[in-house]
């Protein structure tokens, strides 16, 4: 699936909502926008159980479903697992792979990561890879050797030519801390992803839409989509509130 949109803001529902929730939630963000923006993609990411009610919630409406992982298998005797294939079938267009919280607690390394990715792209979806450091890497200046370990076990396994992603920065010390990055480190950061990718394939580096992902809010928003190469947002808990995520896709837009 080739990126046609630049801009996105994404909603992380993680390990959160219920029917009666997830009806609400949508209802508040349709209501407050009742049209996107075709330059600013939105998508809402909940646990699988919800996705064929999420599925039909979003009809005649232009934003996106996503799932937060995949497995890296299409079919076969993995007993918990959901294939990129089936996702597919219900509606999904876009997977997170690679969140923090599943490199913490479910062991994912890199490796399985790339694995994941790929299955992703062979099933028509758009992979959101997630990076980002610890607060210990950061404090022994590994940011960027850590962000080129996530990003090479990926890139090396795409078409560059052909295939895209989007990528989400997300340093592991903001995310549901609400204490973002300073725009400083999120500007060193997304300048130098930009290079990094720009540097493996011009026109792919250049097309990628690099998201910050960490405490970002309808607060801090506007300050964040301004910095130059932030290309929107990956928003785990104010996706949870229909006006937060709802300012979030404003400030975003009006970047755009
Ligand atoms: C996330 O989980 O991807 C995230 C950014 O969470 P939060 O916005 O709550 O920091």
């Amino acid at each position: 699936m080739a990126v046609a949109i630049k801009k996105w803001v994404i909603g992380n529902w993680k390990l959160q909502g219920s029917q009666v929730f997830n009806k609400e939630l949508v209802e508040g963000i349709r209501a407050s926008l009742p049209a996107l923006d075709n330059r600013v993609g939105m998508s809402v990411c909940p646990v699988f159980p919800y996705l064929i009610q999420l599925a039909d919630l979003l009809a005649g409406s232009s934003m996106v479903l996503g799932a937060q992982t995949l497995s890296e298998h299409a079919k076969g005797a993995y007993t918990g697992e959901v294939a990129g294939p089936m996702l597919k079938d219900v509606g999904v267009a876009l997977v997170l792979v690679g969140h923090s919280e599943r490199r913490a607690y479910q062991g994912e390394s890199n490796e399985l990561i790339g694995k994941k990715v790929r299955a992703a792209l062979d099933a028509g979806l758009l992979p959101v890879l997630c990076i980002g450091e610890t607060k210990q890497e950061r404090d022994a200046g590994e940011t960027r050797s850590v962000l080129t370990g996530q990003l090479d076990a990926v890139l090396s396994l795409l078409d560059l030519a052909k295939e895209d992603m989007v990528i989400a920065y997300e340093p592991r010390w903001a995310i549901g801390t609400g204490v973002s990055a300073s725009p400083e480190m999120i500007a060193e950061v997304h300048g130098f992803l930009r290079s990094y990718l720009i540097g493996k394939a011009a026109a792919f580096g250049a097309r990628t839409p690099l998201l910050y992902g960490g405490s970002m809010n309808g607060s801090n928003a506007d300050s964040i989509a301004a910095i130059k190469d932030v290309d929107g947002g990956l928003i785990g808990s104010a996706a949870l509130k229909a006006d937060e995520f709802v300012a979030i896709y404003q400030a975003v837009l009006a970047c755009a």
